[in-house]
C-alpha cells in the first residue's frame, strides 16, 4: 500500500460533479455510481445505476434523464403525491409539443419508444417501452408529475 495518494490526482470527472448533483436533486435520484452498458437515448453516454425512493433506476449524468420500471414509476408517483397533498399546488407547465415529436430508442432493447402524454395532472410527455415495461423520464419530469396534484378549483 502506498502511504499517500498523489496530491494532484487528475480525476476531476466522475460522480458527484456539482452539475450532476444538481441534476439529480431535482428528481431525487440517489447515485450508486456504477456505469452500465446501456446508453442514454438522448446523449449517448453510459447510463449509471441509481435509486429513486429505494427503487433501482438508471440515470444519465449529462441530461438528468431517468429510466425506470413502469411499476416503480407508478409507486413513486403515488407515494410522492400522497405526501404532497397538503403542499402547495405546483404550477403546471404547458404540454411540451416538441417532446411529442422526439423519437428515442429504448436503452434496454433498442426498440423505438412510444411517446405519449402521461394522463392525469401534470402535463408531461413520457416515453415508454411496452416490451421492457420501462419508462424514460426527462430531467425533472418526475418532480413535475409528483408535484402536480389535481386542481381543486372547478373546471370551466
Ligand atoms: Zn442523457
Ligand atoms: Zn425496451
Amino acid at each position: 500500500m502506498s502511504a499517500f495518494p498523489p496530491l494532484h490526482a487528475d480525476d476531476s470527472r466522475g460522480v458527484g460533479s456539482p452539475n450532476e448533483s444538481e441534476l439529480l436533486a431535482a428528481d431525487g435520484v440517489v447515485p450508486l455510481g456504477r456505469e452500465l452498458n446501456s446508453s442514454c437515448p438522448c446523449c449517448d453516454v453510459p447510463l449509471r445505476a441509481g435509486e429513486i425512493d429505494g427503487h433501482p433506476v438508471l440515470y444519465c449524468g449529462e441530461c438528468g434523464g431517468v429510466l425506470m420500471r413502469n411499476g416503480a414509476f407508478g409507486t413513486v408517483l403515488r407515494d410522492r403525491r400522497s405526501r404532497h397533498v397538503d403542499g402547495e399546488p405546483a404550477d403546471v407547465r404547458p404540454l411540451d409539443r416538441n417532446a411529442a415529436l422526439r423519437e428515442i430508442d429504448c436503452p434496454s432493447c433498442g426498440r423505438r419508444m412510444e411517446t405519449h402524454p402521461y394522463y392525469g395532472p401534470g402535463n408531461v410527455m413520457i416515453d415508454s417501452c411496452s416490451h421492457c415495461e420501462l419508462v424514460w423520464l426527462d430531467h425533472a419530469e418526475l418532480a413535475d408529475l409528483a408535484s402536480a396534484v389535481a386542481p381543486r378549483r372547478p373546471r370551466w
